[in-house]
């Protein structure tokens, strides 16, 4: 064994310098051989072939010549001084050029002896030039490890600026391989190498760093990206399968009266199939010894709150209280009255907590979930201070949970003895690759059907210059009783200009649509709480036919009478946003419509995105794209970028390998929970090095 290892400091490779080393950990992140070892190309380059300076073509791409270097000159400009060589070889002569590092680069070329040079040609006053090429003598292209396919590492400004071409990383990736040991460990299984048909982990560490051949290259990018994969996926089965066997939960063992009473008599409509599987999921669970934490995606609309009604009854059934959760007062008013009207018929004790509930009346909403005769409550985050104690809380549904932190959803886990089953409920659907990774401790329902009978939202882009025929189909509309949203985008770095915009767009409108025929109200963040209630109980209530408003009525809120949805700049919002934005519209019997209004300059991925608005209402479909077109960091969120930094693997491209690697991982737990065995040694072992060294494995249930 030689006495480096993965942990070696950097800076203790040979040609690594301290100033090196700072700049590649400022720059990469790399402080150690590990580090380095992990650090993977993002493509690579053919340079089995050799071109000829008669052969060059305009716009190649990049390619090698052989030749020397007969002259140079250093030739003044503006600002600084660019280096000149006169690059020849037996057919022809070209000029190489440097408009940085002149002085430097100068001292450390040798004239008139034969290089390798590597790079982008330009073409100009007939002749041809390489602008900073890459170089290499002869001499050492011949001794040096090197292969048909040549990795690019992933670069920065910074690196180049200070030397530290891809050449220079392709040295020290040598250098590396020289001074680590050759037996490098392997990390997983016997059983796992077999089953998937992978190489070892030697052999592609290699490869992805000096490919041998064009099949070894994909083998190795296949094994390592399921290695990386695989460890996620053990992880966050653990965590489930650990939490599964440790944490006890209250057990719902029957479905009682209450339930049985308002399925047969009371339920206002025939459940989807989709949301009767999902019943059955749940009950399922509620039903072990076990706590439940599950997910429950289902797309605006599709009936997310009929399902949670129905799990809190089975939670009354066997004794217990149940409460939900909503981001904001008017959401939880919403399920608040919703609900109440759903039970109307039923003896069951329901109330509504939020920060405008006054002291009187909280105390005793305060009691009665003390004493146990409120079986529902309803809420805002009023509902996790520690004042807000329940008799036998057993089950706390979550509404809307990206809008609360790790830390608020936790604290529902400390309002029993046992911490009660956990519910949380998205409209912003997650592609599968994703949420298996972000949310694969959790269990995940899915809701992919909608109601019977919905009309689907006809969705229209509509350039500014036709904003004269959109407010005559506003008018039409609202003569036929409905009523709009025109939102504007408010985004924090343009903020002035934001408000100038909806400001504008408020006179506008108003100018059009003239009182005492037409009523408007407006809502943003800069007004006072009780002012945006007020305006939007007029909208509510039908006093008002147009609200316009900034995003604060993206989430939940359920208007029916609202069937259109003009979304102003709609270039400038995500796709997840456009999405829930629309949500908003096609909650009642009448056709809606969603107009997307933008001026004529489109970016190629504003297109994309207003092209898949208008082509599909499916959540998970538009989801998809969105996944494409920002990555999944991006997507999750700071939160959970952790889980999300990959090395290799790549979510939107790779989730075949992530299923089987998922299913691997789950098959190894089953049968070795502990990783006791010893055919799982190096399983165990890797697991463990992860763990000890990442904090980017957090918890993130
Ligand atoms: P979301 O999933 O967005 O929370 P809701 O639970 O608010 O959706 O349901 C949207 C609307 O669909 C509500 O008016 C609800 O009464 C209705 N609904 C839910 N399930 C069904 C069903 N199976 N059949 C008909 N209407 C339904
Ligand atoms: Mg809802």
């Amino acid at each position: 064994m030689s006495q480096y290892n993965s942990h070696t400091p950097i800076s203790y490779l040979q040609g690594v310098g301290p100033s090196r080393s700072d700049l590649l950990k400022k720059e990469l992140g790399i402080r150690t051989y590990g580090d380095l070892l992990n650090f993977f190309p993002n493509r690579y380059i053919d340079r089995t072939q050799f071109f000829k300076i008669n052969q060059l073509q305009q716009n190649s791409a990049e390619i090698q010549i052989v030749g020397k270097i007969t002259s140079l000159k250093t030739v003044q400009q503006k600002r600084g001084s660019r280096l000149v060589a006169t690059f020849v070889d037996e057919t022809g002569t070209m000029e190489l050029v440097w408009f940085r590092g002149a002085k430097w680069i100068k001292e450390s070329l040798k004239i008139n002896i034969p290089y390798v040079i590597f790079g982008k040609t330009n073409y100009f006053n007939r002749s041809f030039s390489m602008p900073h090429p890459e170089m290499e003598l002869v001499v050492d292209y011949k001794k040096n490890m090197r292969t048909a396919m040549q990795p690019v590492y992933p670069s920065t400004e910074m690196l180049i600026n200070k030397g530290v071409s891809n050449r220079v990383i392709q040295k020290m990736m040598q250098q590396l391989f020289n001074e680590i040991p050759r037996n490098m460990q392997e990390t997983l299984s016997e059983e796992i190498l077999e089953k998937q048909e992978l190489i070892s982990k030697k052999e592609a560490m290699f490869n992805i760093h000096f490919p041998t051949s064009h099949e070894l290259l994909t083998k190795s990018q296949y094994r390592l990206k399921f290695e990386e994969l695989f460890f996620i996926q053990l992880q966050l089965i653990r965590k489930k399968m650990i939490r599964k066997s440790k944490i006890k939960g209250y057990s719902f063992d029957h479905v009682g009266d209450k339930f049985n009473t308002f399925y047969k008599n009371h339920l206002p409509f025939e459940l989807t199939n989709a949301q009767k599987r999902v019943l059955k999921e749940i009950r399922k669970d509620v039903a072990s010894k076990a706590q439940m934490n599950r997910l429950l995606q289902g797309d605006v609309g599709s009936g997310k709150t009929i399902v949670a009604l129905l799990c809190m009854l089975i939670a009354i059934d066997n004794g217990f209280q149940a409460s939900i959760m909503a981001p904001t007062e008017i959401l939880a008013t919403q399920h608040y009255n919703s609900i109440k009207e759903l039970l109307q018929d039923m003896d069951v004790e329901i109330a509504l907590l939020t920060g405008s509930v006054k002291t009187k009346a909280r105390k005793v909403i305060h009691e009665k979930l003390e004493n146990g005769t409120l079986d529902i409550l309803i809420g805002t985050h009023a509902l996790i201070e520690d004042k807000v104690k329940f008799k036998n809380l057993g089950i706390a549904i979550i509404d809307e949970q990206h809008r609360f932190g790790v830390e608020q959803r936790s604290k529902m886990w400390r309002k029993n003895d046992l911490p009660p089953h956990i519910l949380v409920m998205t409209a912003t659907p997650i592609p599968r690759t994703l949420a298996m990774s972000v949310y694969g401790d959790l269990d995940i329902s899915v809701i992919d059907e909608l109601p019977p009978g919905r009309k689907e939202i006809v969705t229209a882009h509509r350039y500014d210059s036709n904003r004269l025929s959109v407010f005559k189909f506003m008018k039409d509309e609202i003569a036929k009783g409905r009523q709009v949203y025109v939102v504007y985008p408010l985004i924090k770095e343009s903020e002035k200009m934001d408000y100038k915009d909806l400001m504008d767009g408020y006179e506008s409108i108003s100018r059009e649509f003239p009182i005492p025929k037409y009523q408007i109200s407006i809502v943003h963040g800069k007004m006072k709480a009780d002012a945006k209630e007020f305006e939007m109980q007029r909208f509510i209530k039908g006093e008002t036919q147009i609200m316009v408003a900034t995003t604060v009525i993206e989430v939940g809120v359920n208007i029916s009478n609202a069937s259109v949805m003009v979304i102003e700049s709609a270039e400038r919002f995500g796709l997840s946003q456009l999405h829930q934005l629309r949500g908003r519209v096609g909650r009642g019997a009448d056709q809606s419509y969603c107009v997307l209004m933008t001026s004529f300059k489109l970016s190629a991925d504003a297109k994309i995105r207003l092209e898949t608005m208008v082509r599909t209402t499916d959540g998970f479909e538009v989801a998809d794209v969105d996944l494409k077109l920002r990555g999944p960091g991006n997507i999750m969120g700071k939160q959970q970028s952790g889980v999300l930094n990959l090395k290799i693997a790549d979510l939107v491209k790779d989730g075949d390998i992530l299923m089987s690697a998922r299913e691997m991982a789950f098959e190894i737990l089953q049968n070795d929970p502990s990783l006791e065995t010893e055919e799982n040694i190096n399983i165990k072992r890797t697991y463990q090095n992860i763990h000890k060294n990442a904090g980017v494995w957090s918890n993130i249930s």
